[in-house]
């Protein structure tokens, strides 16, 4: 396949030019101001186009089916542009076998778990999966990672009250303790926690992620002051990765604005795509980029927090995140359009735009599809 005319964007290799893609054996070939077409080649017209590595949305929920928050990655993540996804605990030791066979095996998109410390995942909208101790283990969780090495790519504690009741404290240092034998990541989910923020950063290192780090909720990355909390800046110096997740509850645009207007910038730019949040405030990764072009970074500093960024934080980059040639044949095609936008963030403060992303077409290991955003629900007509 030959991607022909686009504006590659791969910050990566510090590229922003024209540049046609050459697509052989599930892999990128070659990337050229102007290559040849070979004989029986796919062409696809990427004029007037972006075309960037496959995006990679660091935090979402996929376990159709089991997971209350679960969506149908394909329909709803490669569809919208999205090649890769990290599913952020939705599965826990019990439920992961089931999660690996029905979803990941089979779904186009590639997913990369998180594994929950909650050994149910999250199953339950009105039962949190840390608030029974017992759920809380860790050698469940060990055991769990190693008879699925190299498919789970880290593991997830989620400290709001809702669901780990009295024991955040146990269930942080668990998670904690499970990550740093497993050798993997630890992601953190904050905003309505019941111990202090700071208590959690100080727990965290080079490499571990903390999601939703731009809630408009208490004990968030600002302090009382609206300055950026001591702790946070020296947890983003030694490498801890600040991660959108934009979510249902978790995005306010007044802290988003406050913290770049302090240089604290996100290291990744996601959606924590699910079912409460699909048909708006997110509805997609390429909606959540254009909220972060309209407070203000560049389309470069976007494209890298979808690409070069969440590869890093998944210790894949060459593989992923780039179009370096010998990458994987997974790509973006998205038009950068005009107009008059509006969007809006979880505490329903709107914002307005004079641009937006929208993906056109999504190559996932070698094969084309088309793309789109999320479209609005349709109300039914009477
Ligand atoms: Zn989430």
């Amino acid at each position: 396949m030959l991607i022909r005319g686009g504006t590659v964007i791969d910050p990566a290799q510090g590229l922003h030019a024209t540049r046609d893609v050459r697509i052989a054996d599930g892999r990128v070939g070659a990337l050229g101001a102007r290559l040849g077409r070979a004989r029986g080649e796919e062409v696809v017209d990427a004029r007037g186009l972006l075309v960037t590595p496959g995006l990679i949305d660091l935090h979402v929920h996929v376990f159709f089916g089991a997971s209350h928050y679960g969506i149908e990655p394909d329909p709803h993540c490669l569809a919208t542009g999205t090649t890769t996804v990290v599913d952020a605990g939705s599965a826990g030791a019990l439920t992961f076998p089931a999660f690996r066979k029905y979803v990941i095996e089979v779904a186009a998109t590639r997913i990369l778990p998180f594994l929950n410390i909650g050994a149910t995942g999250m199953l339950s909208a009105e039962v949190g999966e840390l608030e029974e101790l017992r759920f809380i283990d860790r050698t469940k969780a060990l055991q769990s990672i190693e008879a699925n090495r190299g498919l789970i790519r880290g593991v997830k504690v989620r400290l709001s009250r809702q669901q780990v009741g009295p024991n955040a404290r146990v269930a942080l240092l668990t998670a904690r303790e499970t990550a740093e034998a497993a050798r993997l990541p630890l992601m953190v989910h904050v905003g309505d926690t019941p111990i202090p923020l700071d208590d959690i950063l100080i727990e965290l290192r080079a490499g571990d992620v903390l999601t939703h780090c731009f809630h408009g909720r208490p004990q968030g990355v600002l302090d009382e002051h609206g300055r950026v909390r001591a702790e946070a800046r020296r947890a983003a110096d030694r490498g801890v990765t600040f991660d959108v997740g934009h979510g249902v509850g978790s995005f306010s645009f007044a802290v988003a604005r406050a913290a770049l207007a302090q240089d604290l910038k996100p290291t990744t730019i996601s959606s924590d795509l699910h079912v409460y949040n699909i048909h708006g405030p997110v509805f997609d990764l390429a909606t959540t980029m254009s909220k972060f072009l309209a407070l203000g970074l560049s389309l470069d500093e976007v494209v890298r927090m979808t690409t070069e960024a969440p590869a890093r934080a998944l210790d894949a980059l060459g593989e992923l995140g780039t179009l370096a040639p010998g990458a994987a044949a997974d790509l973006t095609l998205l038009r950068l359009e005009e107009g008059t936008y509006e969007f809006v963030d979880t505490r329903g403060e709107t914002m307005k735009a004079a641009a937006r992303l929208v993906p056109v077409r999504v190559v996932r290991n070698g094969v084309a599809r088309p793309a789109g955003l999320q479209q609005p629900r349709v109300p039914p007509t009477a």
